[in-house]
Formats: structure tokens, C-alpha cells, sequence
């Protein structure tokens, strides 16, 4: 086996096994939605299955590679074809591909401190260099620890919505950090996976102001199908050219069916509306009960996910928190200045689950 492979921190895995083991768990841990793919999503994919279903084209099928065009074109501002658009095996397949494409092994990826484990676990499978740096101060902008990486480094990614904070950029941090970037000649990649999900903010795109990134979506979270494996990288065709050989080399062409029911899921967004409201009523109740605890945390105005400062150890308090029954993920692996920060994910919980955990810590607490 490979060293860096076999080193692969795999440690939060311990939340999930410890917190099936017992039973009336409360899971803030799991990054799920707690909707299912809306019904007429599935009734196309039912469709879809009377096609034949051989492999799809490598690079996706047309038709969804031009709903995606006409969402990212309202999304940047900038008209996007269809030629700029690559499917791939989940936001997942998107981000292997272009790390693997384009990083040499000493090349290196810079990561806000914190961000969502998988880039680090990405950057030791294609064998790139890494490092994690804060990106914002509290004033929204861009620290100077991190410039000094971002200018050293050949690739930075940017994530928002963001997991694991749920923090959202202003228009004013999107244009800093994409200018920054570029004109030091730092790739940017904006992966932008919760885009449609915002809470009283509009989402801005990092790309609209770089020459030199991609974006990174995805089906998953906004139109609760994380199992359908629908992702997809915007980039220019002769940079998708070179992606398009990882996906090849890794998948082959995304999943064809899944690919059917995104096409419907796009055209037809009416759900996205309704769960947005539901997150936002859960956000709302989850603010409610952080203050009433005294807790820290960075105003979650996106994605699902809340990071509060819990005043101990990350794990310390996670493991315990799991004896009284709530599930929630330790910051520490998701950044050295996190491990006092515990993820909360208020997309997988009802409002009143969420109320029945605040009990269950404050109790603790
Ligand atoms: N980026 C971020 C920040 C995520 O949270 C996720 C999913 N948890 C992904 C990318 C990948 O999503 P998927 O592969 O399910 O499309």
C-alpha cells in the first residue's frame, strides 16, 4: 500500500460507529438531507430507465450539460455553454479530477482552516502538497497569513456556502480572494456545491471575478440526491479536455440514469424552494438555542451546517455528547485553529429534534 494512502485519517468515523451502537441518538453528524429526492425527480428517472442504458458520453449527457450551462449562466452573470460544462460522478469526481489533472506532486493546494475534510484526503491520494490557512478576519477580509499562502501556493480552493461553517462571501470577499488569486496565479477552485442554499443572502460567485478557476456543483444537497452521484466542474473546453481524461480513468462517464434525473431536477426546481424554507426555520431554531448556551459561532447563512465553539477539547466533547444522546462531528480534524469547534449539521434533523438535543446539552453542559 501506498504511505499516504494508508495514513489517511479516517478517525471521525468513530462519531458514526459509537452513535449507532446506541439507540435515540440525535445525528447532527450525518451531511445528509433529510428530504428525499422529490417525486417527480424519481419519475423521470423511472422514465429514463425505458432508454437505453449503455454508457452516457464522457463528458454527460447534452441536455444536461445545457441546463447546467443556463443555471451557472445566471450564476456568474457571464453567458456559459454547454462546451464549458463537464458532468461528473458527484461535486466529488469533479474535485478528484481537476486536483489529479493539474498538481504536480510538488505542487501545492491551500484549504481554509476549517474546511470539509475530503480536500486533504483528495490532496493525499493524487499525492499533491497541501496547507490550511484562516482565510477572513472578523471584518470579512482577506488575512494576511492567508495571502501569504495563497501566493506561494498553485491552487486554492474556495468553498461557499461553506462547509463546515455555513459562512457565506460577500460580493466584496468573492472579487478580493478571486483577484488575489489570479494575480498571483493561483488556480482557484470555487466549489459552490450549496449555491442554491442561502438564507436571507444571495450567493456570489468567486468565478465571475477570476480569468483563472472552475466551479464545482452539484445535485446532491440542493436537490437532496446525494446518492445519485450528480456533480459537475465548469471550466474552458480545453481545460475540460484535460479533466474529462481523469473522469475517464476513474469512472469511465457519470452514472447515465442519475444524469436523467438531474436533467428533471434543473428544469423543474420547484422544490428547492420549500426545503430552503424548512433549513432556514431549522437554522433559525438552531441560533435560538446556540445563544441561549452562550456558544460562538460565525452566523451560518448557507449550506447546512452550523460551527460553534464548544470551550473544550472537540473530541472530548463530541464522544461525550454522544452518551446523552447527540451526534455531532469534532472541528479538530477539519483544522488545526478548529478543535475547539463542533459541526452541526441542521439539514438531516427536524425542527423539534433540533430542540430535544438542545435539552439533552444543556443538561450536559
Ligand atoms: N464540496 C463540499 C463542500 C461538500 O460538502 C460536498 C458534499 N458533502 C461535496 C463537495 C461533494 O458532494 P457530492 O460528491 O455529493 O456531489
Amino acid at each position: 500500500m501506498r504511505e499516504r494512502v494508508e495514513n489517511i485519517d479516517l478517525s471521525i468515523r468513530r462519531i458514526s460507529e459509537k452513535a449507532s451502537k446506541k439507540d435515540d441518538v440525535i445525528r447532527f453528524d450525518i451531511g445528509q438531507p433529510s428530504f428525499d429526492t422529490p417525486e417527480h425527480v424519481k419519475e423521470t428517472a423511472k422514465k429514463g430507465l425505458e432508454n437505453k442504458q449503455g454508457y452516457s458520453p464522457m463528458l454527460g449527457l447534452e441536455e444536461l450539460r445545457e441546463e447546467i450551462s443556463v443555471e451557472e449562466s445566471m450564476k456568474k452573470g457571464i453567458e456559459v455553454s454547454s462546451e464549458e460544462v463537464m458532468v461528473t460522478t458527484g461535486g466529488m469526481g469533479a474535485l478528484f479530477a481537476v486536483f489529479s489533472a493539474r498538481l504536480e506532486s510538488e505542487d501545492k493546494a491551500v484549504f481554509n482552516d476549517p474546511c470539509w475534510g475530503p480536500y486533504k484526503m483528495i490532496s493525499e491520494v493524487s499525492e499533491n502538497e497541501w496547507s490550511q490557512v484562516q482565510y477572513w478576519d472578523e471584518d470579512r477580509n482577506l488575512r494576511q497569513e492567508a495571502k501569504d499562502e495563497i501566493r506561494d501556493a498553485d491552487l486554492v480552493v474556495v468553498n461557499t456556502p461553506g462547509n463546515p461553517t455555513g459562512y457565506v462571501l460577500n460580493e466584496d470577499q468573492a472579487r478580493e480572494i478571486a483577484e488575489f488569486a489570479d494575480e498571483n496565479d493561483t488556480f482557484l477552485i470555487s466549489d459552490e456545491v450549496y449555491h442554491r442554499l442561502t438564507y436571507g443572502r444571495d450567493h456570489v460567485s468567486p468565478s465571475s471575478y477570476s480569468s483563472n478557476c472552475c466551479i464545482i456543483g452539484s445535485a446532491s444537497k440542493n436537490h437532496a440526491m446525494t446518492g445519485w452521484r450528480v456533480g459537475w466542474l465548469v471550466d474552458t473546453p480545453e481545460n475540460i479536455e484535460q479533466y474529462a481524461k481523469v473522469s475517464r480513468a476513474s469512472t469511465a462517464c457519470p452514472p447515465k440514469i442519475s444524469q436523467y434525473a438531474a436533467i428533471e431536477a434543473l428544469k423543474d426546481d420547484s422544490h428547492v424552494k420549500e426545503m430552503r424554507e424548512a433549513y432556514r426555520r431549522r437554522r433559525d431554531a438552531l441560533i435560538e438555542e446556540m445563544n441561549d448556551l452562550g456558544w460562538d459561532y460565525v452566523a451560518p447563512e448557507g449550506a447546512i451546517y452550523a460551527f460553534p465553539e464548544v470551550g473544550e477539547d472537540s473530541w472530548n466533547f463530541c464522544m461525550r455528547m454522544i452518551d446523552e444522546g447527540v451526534a455531532m462531528v469534532p472541528g479538530e480534524p477539519m483544522g488545526p485553529e478548529s478543535d475547539r469547534n463542533v459541526r452541526i449539521c441542521f439539514g438531516s434533523t427536524t425542527e423539534e429534534e433540533i430542540r430535544e438535543a438542545f435539552q439533552r446539552i444543556k443538561k450536559a453542559v
